[in-house]
């Protein structure tokens, strides 16, 4: 029965493997068309390298980049009741869950964690809009109070990342309920005198940005991003009007003093960084590793610790 193993085997073998292969190594950018490797996508931080449009980026990932070594530590958040409401449409709720939680490897919309970013503590929290659109539920909610608890106990700024569909539907009342809930949460961090970051991610709408998005003390978003209550097609199916060119997108809403700034994904780090440490009144952060100065030719090098004299006596 040799030709089963040294046969049949490796054959089987070889075509299961073969699917283990992701199909999608090419990502096609959806503002200018050009086909972006994953590999170099994922090294620009889901940013096109052709046009520069701001791709979806997990929470992960970004706390990856974001935290100093790409270390930081989870923050446990409490889990809430599941399906409250028994709510059902096309799907029962829990299958919503469960094909969300398998797609994105993720419990939920909401992920916490706290590092150090530029050697300065912060407590973070991003939302993931590949899970059931960054809906805000009951554990988003949970999520966010354990952020303000947790950096009001260590006395770390937060810096959230919104993204969201808005509020979750499937938990009703329960999800609006988390509007008035979060923004006692981060009132709480105002009382502590704590800095409060948000930065605002492609899209951001309905209830979050009615609470917890817009009530940063810099309000940061990432470039062309979409952030409004309502979106651009109801407004204008409402008003029944045309919209003038870029309406609710980050620079827009700039320009009309609704953020504080706009800022390339790339360059978050840094600026974070510095308006962090501004605000808690720490010195400059040391960027990187400075080369020693150049010596000027001729000139003996200056000894770091003067020898002593020959004849000192101890
Ligand atoms: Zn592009």
């Amino acid at each position: 029965m040799n030709w089963i193993t040294n046969y049949v085997r490796p054959r089987l073998n070889s075509l299961f493997s073969r699917r283990e292969v992701p199909e999608n190594l090419w990502t096609k950018c959806p503002e200018c068309g050009t086909m972006l490797f994953h590999r170099e996508l994922s090294e620009n931080l889901q940013v096109c390298t052709n046009c520069d449009h701001h791709l979806p980026i997990t929470p992960r990932e970004r706390f990856a980049a974001l935290f100093d070594g790409g270390i930081f530590r989870e923050v446990a958040v409490p889990e809430p009741i599941a399906d409250p409401l028994q709510f059902r449409d096309q799907k029962k709720y829990p299958e919503r869950m469960k094909a969300a939680q398998k797609s994105t490897g993720e419990k939920e919309a909401m992920l916490v964690a706290e590092g150090e970013m530029g050697r300065t503590p912060i407590v973070a929290a991003a939302q993931d809009f590949s899970f059931m659109a960054g809906s805000m539920g009951m554990y988003v909610g949970n999520a966010i109070v354990a952020a303000a608890e947790r950096a009001v106990k260590t006395k770390r700024p937060l810096v959230l990342f919104s993204a969201a569909g808005g509020a979750r539907m499937q938990e009703g009342i329960l999800s609006l309920m988390q509007m008035p809930r979060t923004t006692v949460a981060v009132e709480m961090l105002k009382e502590a005198g704590l800095p409060y970051i948000v930065v605002l991610t492609h899209p951001t709408t309905g209830g979050v940005t009615a609470s917890y998005a817009m009530l940063g003390d810099v309000q940061i978003a990432e470039p062309n991003a979409l952030i409004c209550f309502a979106g651009p097609r109801v407004i204008e199916q409402t008003i029944r009007e045309k919209l003038p060119e870029g309406f609710q997108r980050a620079e827009y809403l700039l320009e009309h003093g609704m953020l504080d700034r706009v800022t390339r994904r790339g360059d978050l780090r840094e600026e974070l960084i510095v308006i962090l440490r501004m605000m808690t009144g720490q010195p400059p952060a040391v960027m990187g590793e400075l080369p020693a100065p150049a010596q000027p030719a001729g000139a003996a090098p200056t000894p770091a610790i003067p020898a002593p004299p020959a004849d000192a006596k101890p």
